[in-house]
């Protein structure tokens, strides 16, 4: 999941952890790192490393923009789709306009920090 510079910032304030410990650069972008054990995101808690598997955010309150939208994601042309890789995605609406402009918007900003 992709973080800006400000998110990581809180989420580092927040967990006491340096920015370094869980993000890492993909293609210039802060993103948040996967657990070598569950191999997913570090701040998911959970046993396993199912896809599916039951877990919940440890910094719900303060997760990342991206996590809030998930799982629309952009297209290649720049439309909010669901996400393919979700296994819950079929619970979720189909994302609208108002959708693919907040993911514009957040990877404007993300393109900008790069
Ligand atoms: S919602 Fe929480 S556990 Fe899920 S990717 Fe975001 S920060 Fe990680």
């Amino acid at each position: 999941m992709p973080v800006t510079k400000a998110e990581a910032s809180l989420l580092s304030r927040r967990t006491g952890m340096s920015i370094e410990d869980f993000t890492w650069k993909n293609d210039g972008i802060l993103t948040l790192l996967n657990s070598a054990t569950t191999k997913a995101c570090v701040f998911l808690l959970t046993s396993s490393s199912d896809i599916s598997a039951e877990g919940m955010c440890s910094v719900y309150e303060v997760r990342p923009q991206g996590c809030k939208t998930y799982p629309n994601v952009l297209s290649e042309n720049d439309t909010a789709i669901l996400d393919d890789g979700c296994p819950h995605r079929a619970q979720f609406p189909d994302p609208t306009e108002d959708d693919t402009i907040v993911l514009l918007n957040l990877e404007e900003r993300l393109l900008r920090e790069r």
